[in-house]
């Protein structure tokens, strides 16, 4: 079997690396050459990359370069029968789209986006949320749990992409509620590491809380203690909480913090900051 990796960047590096560790045959791809020159296993080009190709795997920005990257993958498959194993985070109707498209091409097709960020994409425990026909995500399930500790699956097409938006919108709201607090725990003068520390272990405990702590120095591995090098850079965060607006559109549902938190975040990164990992808004919160 030969896998097919598009997109070595935060987490694609890492997820890859994980395949590739467990000796699989496997060819990676990412425009950016930074990328592809730190990957031992990089094709070519993306056509050389599709030859003989079992498996693809994308890990992506947006919808738009899945959608761009899967047209150039059928360009160049020459057979039928491969799986397409989308593990970016993008909108459920490019994803149920997708799914019918290569459904037509004789395809299988997994949305399955993850959480648990690089720390977890190194040591292979990602969380997978999986949506799509039971027989691609049992073919696809070796190679998850390669990557992943933990798979949930949801149903149809798109349902793991559903999960997912709910997921991080949690992540979202959280993270502002880390970063205010912290703020007003600084503007009373309290010792940002005891803060912290009794933070960890109380009430307060979240993921967003103990692994990216928003001020420099109680975390020395978190962002904030690194330059706010992400992680989880803030334009991807805007856009996963616009993902979850998109949903609770579609389905009339009313999410006002969910809602303040995707504007919060958006303005954010459009002022030019979307590059820092997300614990970054810290600052224009504390000021
Ligand atoms: P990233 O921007 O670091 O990496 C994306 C990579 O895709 C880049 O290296 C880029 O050069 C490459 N790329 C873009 N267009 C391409 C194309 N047409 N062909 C080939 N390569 C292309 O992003 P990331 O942080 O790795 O996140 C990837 C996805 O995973 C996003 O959808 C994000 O929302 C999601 N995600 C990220 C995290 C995280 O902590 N970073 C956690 C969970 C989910």
């Amino acid at each position: 079997m030969k896998i097919g990796f598009i997109g070595l960047g935060t987490m694609g590096m890492p997820m890859a690396q994980c395949l590739a560790s467990g000796e699989l045959n496997i060819s990676g791809w990412d425009t950016n050459s930074q990328c592809r020159s730190s990957f031992d296993h990089c094709a070519q080009s993306i056509e050389q990359l599709s030859e003989d190709t079992d498996v693809f795997i994308t890990m992506l920005p947006e919808a738009k370069h899945v959608l761009a990257v899967v047209d150039q993958l059928l360009e160049h498959c020459a057979h039928s029968g491969c799986l397409f194993i989308d593990c970016s985070t993008i909108d459920v109707d490019s994803t149920r789209q997708l799914a019918e498209r290569l459904a037509c091409h004789g395809h299988g097709f997994v949305d399955a986006p993850v959480s648990g960020g690089r720390e977890a994409a190194e040591q292979g425990t990602l969380s997978f949320m999986l949506g799509g026909k039971s027989e691609d995500i049992q073919r696809a399930r070796p190679l998850l749990e390669i990557m992943g500790s933990k798979l949930v699956e949801f149903g149809q097409s798109g349902s793991g992409q559903a999960a997912k938006a709910c997921h991080n919108m949690i992540c979202g709201i959280t993270a502002l509620g880390v970063c205010e607090s912290f703020a007003l725990a600084d503007a009373l003068g309290l010792d940002m590491e005891r803060f912290f520390e009794l933070c960890k272990g109380a009430a307060a405990q979240s993921w967003i809380l103990e692994n990216r702590c928003p001020v420099p120095g109680p975390a020395p591995d978190s962002p904030a203690s690194n330059d706010y090098a992400p992680g989880f850079a803030a334009r991807l965060m805007a856009k996963d909480l616009g993902l979850a607006q998109q949903a609770a559109t579609s389905t009339g549902q009313k999410t006002p913090f969910g809602e303040a938190a995707a504007a919060r975040f958006q303005e954010f990164a459009d002022k030019g900051d979307g590059e820092l990992d997300f614990s970054a808004i810290y600052q224009t919160i504390r000021g």
